[in-house]
């Protein structure tokens, strides 16, 4: 039993392959669901190399829901989508999370203030910055995010290392704060595989951030956040590996935004 809830499409204008051959990925690999999760539109720019236009969401929807039908029997494919944590656009947000049947929605931080700080374009902003308050911003966000009730999954959870630019306090009582928020809602987390495509060369979350969540009880998704049907389950012996040294033995899955939890392959 695995499966692999954060695949991006080329709907988002910065992925290759189609949404078809990244659902045939999974069953390559055995997997018993796929979640297709792309970028939900986001308004606070108009960029069609970030996101898929407000007018496109019918037609991503209708295209997920295509692939339910057409593959059945042979991999459960779940609609889900990557909605942004903005706080200007939330009621625009929530409108479009109402309008359509998800299975699930994986709610992200990529922008603080005016900054898309996981963006390579806008990188050297993190020259003028002090970057342990950078990070407190960013879980204080997260927090936030969680405590709208909007989202189910916190999608990369500690994305700010990425650029493997590292906070040089010790993080664990902003982690326990945003855990316990998580577990007042019911969120859980996912351990996403791309971190280790990118300069920080590690999963996300870190290990005491699993460690800990295991510990007060926060269920954990998984997700590889491909961007092209080869990424599609990309290094999940290793994320088992984390999940398990965690003390992990199930992971959560999603039908109609109600979780379940299922062992762990
Ligand atoms: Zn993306
Ligand atoms: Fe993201
Ligand atoms: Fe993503
Ligand atoms: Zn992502």
């Amino acid at each position: 039993m695995m499966f692999d809830y954060h695949v991006h499409t080329p709907m988002c204008g910065h992925a290759s392959g189609t949404m078809e051959e990244a659902v045939q990925s999974a069953v390559r690999k055995g997997f018993s669901e796929i979640g297709i999760a792309d970028h939900l539109p986001l308004l606070y720019m108009d960029d069609p190399t970030l996101s898929m236009r407000p007018e496109d969401l019918p037609l991503y929807i209708d295209t997920v829901l295509g692939l339910k039908d057409r593959f059945q029997g042979q991999i459960e494919v779940r609609l889900g989508i990557e909605a942004d944590y903005y706080p200007p656009t939330l009621g625009e947000v929530e409108r479009m999370l109402d309008a359509h049947p998800f299975d699930y929605v994986i709610g992200s931080v990529h922008i603080l203030g005016d900054w898309i700080f996981d963006d390579p374009r806008e990188e050297e902003r993190y020259e003028d910055i002090d970057i342990d308050e950078f990070y407190i911003a960013y879980l204080e966000a997260e927090k936030e995010m969680v405590a709208t009730g909007l989202y189910d999954i916190v999608g990369h959870a500690d994305l700010v290392k990425k650029f493997d630019r590292r906070a040089s306090i010790d993080l664990t009582p902003h982690y326990r704060e945003l855990l316990s928020e998580m577990k007042r809602m019911g969120v859980c987390f996912e351990v996403n595989t791309a971190g280790l495509r990118w300069p920080v060369g590690e999963i996300y979350p870190e290990p005491d951030f699993v460690r800990l969540a295991a510990e007060m009880g926060v269920p954990v998704t998984l997700g590889s956040d491909s961007h092209c049907p080869e990424d599609v389950g990309r290094d999940f012996d290793l994320a088992l590996e984390l999940l398990r040294a965690s003390g992990y033995g199930e992971a959560a899955n999603f039908k109609g935004r109600k979780i379940k939890l299922v062992p762990l392959a």
